[in-house]
C-alpha cells in the first residue's frame, strides 16, 4: 500500500486539501478529503496512487495496467483527478451536495416533530458503519455518445437522473458517485418487496443506444467493476439484474443483446441449465414463479415480456409458450 500524493496549482487554491490515508489491522484503505474546493481560477489537479485493496471509495479512472486487470478485487487506481476544467460547474454542484448531506448526518440530536417521548440526556452509540448496497441494477443509455450521458446526469433541476457509474462504449468508466450514497436511477421500481431500489442499489450505465450489442472492451470494463462491487459489499449472484427486471412495464434496459448468461457464469446473476429432462408440474402457476424469482406481476405481459429478454434473449413481448414457462420454472426453483 503507497501513496504519492502531488498537488500542481499555478496560482493559490481556495479551501484546505487535506488527504488523510489510513489503513486498518485488515489492510483496508480509507481516504479523507476534507473541503476540496475546485475553482474556475486555479486547476487543481490531484495525481494519486494508490494501491487498493478493499475500497470503492474514491473516483477513479480506468486503470489499464496489467496490476489493474489481475483480479476482481486488486483494481489499482492509478490516478485521480480532479480538475478545474469542462465539469468544474457540475463538480461544484455535487461537493455542494455532497456538503449539504453531510449536514444532515451531523444532526444531532435529531428531532423530529412525531411527539416522541425522548429522553432528557441524548446519548449516541460508536457501533455502526455506512449502509451498503445490495443489488446492482444495470441499464443501458439508450443515446449514441457518453457526452450525452454526462451532461444529462450533471444537469440539476431537469429529469434529476444519474447513476453511480457509466461505461463508455470504448470501455472508459466515469464513477460520478460514491457507491454509498443514492443515485436516482432505478426510479418506480420493485423486486420482491423491495420498492425502493435506488436505496439498496448500484446504478450502472451502459452507453448503448438500445439496440446495438455490448462492445467487448464496454464489457470487459463492466466485468471488472462487477467483481469489485460483489467482493466489497458481498452482493449475492440472484441481486445483479436490469432496470427491465425492476420496471418491467416502463422499461427495456439493458437490450436484449445484454450477455447475462455469461455474467452468470461469473457469479453475476442466476441461469438455468439443461431444459432436457425437465418436466413442469401440471399446476405450475408461472406468473407465482415469476413473482418469486422478484417481478412485479401487476402487469402479467409486461413481466413476461422481461423475463424473456433477461433470460431468453427474446424481444418478442409477453406472449408464454412450453419453453417460457419451464425456463420460469427452472429459476424460480433457483430463487426458492
Ligand atoms: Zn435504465
Amino acid at each position: 500500500m503507497f501513496l504519492k500524493q502531488k498537488i500542481i496549482s499555478g496560482q493559490v487554491i481556495l479551501g484546505i486539501l487535506l488527504l488523510l490515508l489510513s489503513a486498518s489491522s485488515e489492510g483496508k484503505v480509507v481516504i479523507n478529503v476534507k473541503s476540496l474546493e475546485p475553482t474556475n481560477t486555479s486547476a487543481i489537479i490531484i495525481k494519486t496512487t494508490v494501491a487498493v485493496k478493499d475500497t470503492l471509495l474514491l473516483p477513479a479512472k480506468k486503470d489499464t495496467s496489467d496490476k489493474g486487470q489481475a483480479g476482481n478485487d486488486s483494481l489499482t487506481i492509478t490516478e485521480i483527478t480532479a480538475s478545474a476544467g469542462k465539469y468544474d460547474r457540475a463538480n461544484r454542484l455535487h461537493y455542494a451536495m455532497i456538503d449539504s448531506m453531510a449536514k444532515v448526518i451531523m444532526e444531532f440530536p435529531l428531532r423530529d416533530s412525531a411527539g416522541l417521548r425522548y429522553a432528557p440526556d441524548w446519548v449516541g452509540t460508536s457501533n455502526m458503519g455506512l449502509r451498503r448496497p445490495n443489488y446492482v441494477i444495470i441499464h443501458h443509455t439508450a443515446t449514441n455518445n457518453c457526452n450525452n450521458v454526462i451532461q444529462e446526469f450533471t444537469t440539476p433541476g431537469v429529469r434529476e437522473a444519474s447513476a453511480h457509474y457509466l461505461i463508455c462504449n470504448d470501455g472508459t468508466v466515469y464513477h460520478m458517485l460514491n457507491d454509498l450514497l443514492r443515485s436516482h436511477h432505478a426510479g418506480d421500481s420493485k423486486w420482491g418487496n423491495t420498492t425502493d431500489l435506488n436505496s439498496s442499489s448500484i446504478g450502472i450505465e451502459l452507453d448503448n443506444n438500445g439496440y446495438q450489442p455490448f462492445s467487448e472492451e464496454q464489457m470487459a470494463s463492466l466485468t471488472i467493476l462487477l467483481g469489485r462491487l460483489k467482493n466489497t459489499y458481498k452482493i449475492p449472484d440472484a441481486n445483479f439484474i436490469g432496470h427491465g427486471d425492476i420496471a418491467p412495464a416502463r422499461k427495456m434496459d439493458p437490450n436484449y443483446r445484454f450477455p447475462w448468461k455469461e455474467l452468470s457464469e461469473k457469479g453475476f446473476g442466476l441461469w438455468w441449465d439443461d431444459t432436457t429432462d425437465v418436466r413442469v408440474p401440471d399446476n405450475f402457476d408461472y406468473l407465482m414463479g415469476l413473482r418469486i424469482i422478484g417481478y412485479d406481476i401487476s402487469a402479467p405481459d409486461s413481466a413476461v415480456a422481461a423475463f424473456k429478454r433477461h433470460f431468453m434473449k427474446d424481444n418478442s413481448g409477453g406472449n408464454m409458450n412450453g419453453m417460457v414457462r419451464k425456463i420460469i420454472y427452472m429459476l424460480y426453483r433457483r430463487y426458492q
